[in-house]
């Protein structure tokens, strides 16, 4: 195994959750929800006190270039005021050459054309999470009176677009539309969007049958589901879109063929580029792991250390959706923080609260790499896998005891079908983009499990539109492969 890398600010993309897992929505598989048990008051707000030492603690001493990405829950619930005084506050610690790019995964129910300009003129890039068409999405994005979302979401979309800000879709795949590959890919195209994520809802729940063990969460897509999905996609992005249409884990093999660099942590050697900041000043490794064991660093603390022996035999928890979670119905109005609200709390800081601008310093790396090398302790099957320099044994979240012992991720088949099944035509590309000499391209590799449509110019041309689609759906190939 490599050594790992001590933690150093430059290295490391910052995640901000200013109100914590707090959300107006009451989606099925929210991960972040029962993270709130670890709290135990029901303040889930950043002070502008924590927020100031953030910045003056991690800018100075950041690259010139760097990306902080606002999490929740709902990030938005923190008001769009909470907002502009974070922009002055990054204003005050960024080195004149420094460029501060953000990012804001958001439900998009609570955006209106104030919020709109306000993301577009900072350059924010906006993730918005959509599901799929309205049976789709509707599945599980449900609002707290259990209400489809559908609609509202698909209102904050035309909004984005409407006031020009760069948005992407995050789209959770679970049991139901990850067997819907070709429909949900359409979808998306259909409403004109080309920057696409997919990422697999993988969440546990404790196996009635056999006590003390986990299984994969009732709405997860099954791993073989996964990698089917991957693959038809993968078929139709490549013989159709591959030049305008970006899907971030074909995007993160291409990074990695090309340039030797892996964007995606999930499918990189170790979990130590990012650190996540709670509303209170709580830093850990990431917001897969919000547990006190993985905590590294308090803000705002100087003295803290987080008691927890990471030396002894404690194991590493891992997300039971359900447990302890209690939707907020209060939590249905734009913003948490009125604006006299935070007027008042930004005057106090001004008239002398000290800024911890330290706490980088006290992140403890004995713990970061604890944290950081649990994505390496691989079975014998990951290391000699030929794929295991793209995947690495994918997120520990996603392995049935959260990284603690020797295990692939869960979503192993999946990975195994795609790479098998699509890597000689990501090579080609990769040569392609590194300007290599080009052959034509490569047929898709046909693989037992999966049903690959036919693609093809050729095909195209000798299937009416009327015909039974023969990638075997059973509909006219104009409602299926030959509509895209
Ligand atoms: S735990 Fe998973 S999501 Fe978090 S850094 Fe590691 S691979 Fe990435
Ligand atoms: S594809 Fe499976 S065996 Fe290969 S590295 Fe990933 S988890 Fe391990």
């Amino acid at each position: 195994m490599p050594e790992l890398p001590i933690l150093q600010p430059s290295d490391v993309t910052l995640m901000i959750k200013p109100v914590g897992a707090l959300c107006n929505l009451d989606c099925t598989y929210c991960y972040y929800l029962p993270t709130k048990s670890i709290y135990d008051v029901p303040e889930h707000r950043m002070k502008l006190a924590t927020l100031e030492a953030i910045f003056a603690g991690y800018l100075p001493r950041a690259a010139d270039q760097v990306m902080i990405c606002w999490q929740g829950g709902e990030p938005t619930l923190a008001g769009l005021d909470f907002f502009r005084r974070m922009i002055e506050v990054q204003e005050k610690y960024r080195r004149p050459t420094q460029r501060v790019s953000h990012a804001l995964q958001t439900n998009g129910t609570l955006l209106d054309k104030e919020w709109c300009d306000f993301l577009r003129q900072n350059g924010f890039l906006v993730g918005l999470s959509l599901d799929g068409g309205v049976g789709f999405h509707n599945e599980y994005r449900l609002d707290n009176a259990g209400h489809g979302t559908h609609e509202q979401v698909t209102q904050g979309l035309q909004l984005l677009r409407d006031r020009g800000v760069e948005h992407n879709i995050l789209c959770v795949l679970n049991d139901k539309n990850v067997r819907q590959p070709k429909q949900l890919y359409q979808y998306m195209l259909g409403l004109g969007e080309d920057w696409l994520q997919f990422i697999p809802a993988i969440e546990w729940e404790v196996d009635p049958a056999r006590p003390g063990k986990n299984r994969l969460a009732s709405y997860s897509p099954p791993p073989r589901a996964y990698g089917k999905f991957l693959c038809e996609v993968f078929d139709i992005w490549f013989e159709k879109h591959r030049d305008r249409v970006s899907i971030r884990i074909f995007d993160a093999v291409l990074n990695k063929l090309v340039h030797d660099q892996m964007p995606f942590c999930i499918l990189d050697g170790s979990c130590h580029t990012q650190m996540t900041i709670e509303h209170d000043g709580a830093v850990f490794g990431c917001d897969h792991f919000i547990e006190r064991r993985w905590q590294l660093a308090q803000i705002g603390e100087p003295a803290w250390r987080n008691p927890m022996d990471i030396s002894g035999d404690q194991r590493v928890g891992i997300t039971i959706h359900g447990d302890g979670y209690k939707p907020n119905s209060e939590l249905s109005g734009r913003d948490i923080f009125g604006a006299e609200d935070l007027q008042e709390r930004y005057t106090a800081l001004e008239l002398g609260d000290r800024i911890d601008a330290g706490w980088i310093d006290r992140v403890e790396r004995q713990r970061t790499g604890a944290f950081a090398a649990r994505k390496q302790r691989l079975p014998e099957k990951c290391l000699s896998c030929e794929w295991q320099r793209l995947c690495y044994g994918g997120c520990p979240k996603h392995r049935p005891s959260g990284g603690e012992v020797e295990e692939t991720t869960m979503l192993c088949e999946a990975y195994l079908m795609f790479y098998g099944h699509a890597m000689e035509r990501f090579e080609w590309l990769a040569s392609y983009l590194r300007r290599e000499e080009q052959p034509p391209p490569p047929a898709p590799t046909p693989q037992p499990a999966v049903r690959t449509a036919p693609m093809t110019a050729n095909a195209d041309a000798r299937v009416g539109r009327n015909d039974p689609c023969p990638c075997g759906s059973g509909k006219k190939y104009k409602k299926c492969c030959g509509g895209l």
